[in-house]
C-alpha cells in the first residue's frame, strides 16, 4: 500500500504539520491513500464527525472509524501535532531526548505527559518482524551502570547490567545493530544472544573470551581475536572489533548524557530505542512513521502497562 511521503527537513515538517487538522489529514492519507473506505461494508463515502477530523462515519452503514485506531495516538488527550513533534524529535538520529527535554520543547505543563509520550513511542521501537543480522558481525559485551554510572570506584558489579552488542560489518562502516541485556557472560547467555540475533552461517567476530567458543559448533563461522595476541603484535587494541566498540561507547555516552543513567529495569527499553535509531539513522523519517504506528499496527500500550513495569516517576532533573 503506498504511503504518503514524509517531510525531509525541520522547516518542511513545520509547514506540513502546523496543527491537529493537518496531522489528521496525514493520518487519513496513511490509512486511506485511495480515499475513504469503510472497514465494515467497504463503502467509499464518509465524513468526519469530530472536530479534530479524527473520527469518520460511513455514509452507508454509519459505522464510525477512528484514524488513530491501532496507532500510538489512539484515544490520546494530547494534541496530535505535539505527538507528531515528539515522534519527529525521537526519530532524528542523535541524541534522542529525555522526558524533561521533551516537556520543555513542546511546552507541556506536566512532566508525566512528556514521560508517557516518550514511553509510548519507545514501545513502537520494538520491531516484531526484524530480520537477524547477516554477513559479518562483530559481537562483544559490556557492563552498563545503573543510575550511579559515571561515578568512579566503590560500586558493586551487581548494580550494573551486562549488555551484549552485535554490529554488522558493512565495508569500512557499520550496518545494523542489536543489543540485549543478559544474565551473565557464560556461553549459554552469549551464544543465546547470537542465536537470537544473528542469522545462522554468519561470520561472527569476537574477542577470545571462552563464552563465545561454542559458536563454531552452533553453525557460525567464528573468528575470535585475542587482545593479548594483538597487543603482542603491536596492534592497536581499539582496532579489535572497532564497530561494536564504537557502538558501545556511543550507547554509554547517550545513556549518561541524555538520560543521566537508566535503571536496570528500564534498560532493555532504552536499548531498543538506541538500536531503533541506530538502524534507521539513514532513514529518520521512515522511523517517524513507524513510531506513530502508521506502518506496523502495534497494539497500543496503556499507561497502566507502562507503569506496571517501572518504579515511580523520577523527579525531573532540572540540570539537564
Ligand atoms: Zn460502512
Amino acid at each position: 500500500m503506498p504511503r504518503p511521503d514524509f517531510p525531509r527537513t525541520i522547516v518542511e515538517f513545520q509547514r506540513w504539520f502546523p496543527d491537529d487538522e493537518a496531522c489528521a489529514g496525514y493520518l487519513f492519507e496513511s490509512r486511506w491513500p485511495d480515499g475513504f473506505r469503510c472497514p465494515r461494508c467497504g463503502h467509499g463515502h464518509g465524513w468526519p464527525v469530530s472536530k479534530r477530523r479524527v473520527l469518520w462515519e460511513c455514509a452507508a452503514c454509519h459505522r464510525q472509524t477512528s484514524l488513530t485506531a491501532g496507532t500510538v495516538l489512539h484515544k490520546t488527550h494530547t494534541a496530535l501535532h505535539l505527538w507528531f513533534w515528539a515522534a519527529y524529535l525521537m526519530s532524528t538520529p542523535t541524541p534522542g531526548l529525555s522526558a524533561v527535554q521533551l516537556q520543555r520543547q513542546l511546552g507541556l505543563r506536566r512532566y508525566e505527559t512528556a514521560w508517557m509520550m516518550l514511553h509510548k513511542l519507545r514501545r513502537a521501537m520494538v520491531n516484531p518482524d526484524r530480520e537477524p543480522l547477516t554477513g559479518e558481525v562483530e559481537v562483544d559485551e559490556c557492563f552498563v551502570g545503573g543510575r550511579e554510572a559515571g561515578l568512579r570506584g566503590g560500586r558493586a558489579r551487581g548494580e550494573k547490567a551486562l549488555v551484549v552488542v552485535g554490529v554488522e560489518v558493512r565495508g569500512a562502516g557499520s550496518g545494523r545493530a542489536r543489543m540485549a541485556v543478559v544474565e551473565d557472560a557464560t556461553a549459554n547467555c552469549l551464544t543465546g544472544f547470537v542465536r537470537d540475533n544473528v542469522a545462522a552461517g554468519a561470520t561472527v567476530h569476537t574477542d577470545a573470551w571462552q563464552g563465545y567458543r561454542p559458536l563454531n559448533r552452533l553453525g557460525y563461522q567464528h573468528q575470535p581475536r585475542s587482545q593479548r595476541a594483538a597487543r603482542a603484535r603491536g596492534e592497536d587494541i581499539e582496532e579489535i572489533l572497532p564497530r561494536v566498540h564504537r557502538a558501545i561507547s556511543n550507547l554509554k555516552s547517550w545513556l549518561q548524557g541524555t538520560h543521566r543513567g537508566v535503571s536496570s529495569e528500564q534498560l532493555p527499553v532504552y536499548l531498543d530505542e538506541y538500536v531503533f535509531r541506530f538502524n534507521r539513522r539513514r532513514t529518520p523519517m521512515a522511523a517517524f512513521q513507524t513510531l506513530l504506528g502508521l506502518q506496523s499496527q502495534q497494539p497500543p500500550t496503556t499507561y497502566r502497562q507502562i507503569i506496571a513495569r517501572r518504579q515511580p516517576v523520577p523527579a525531573p532533573d532540572l540540570t539537564g
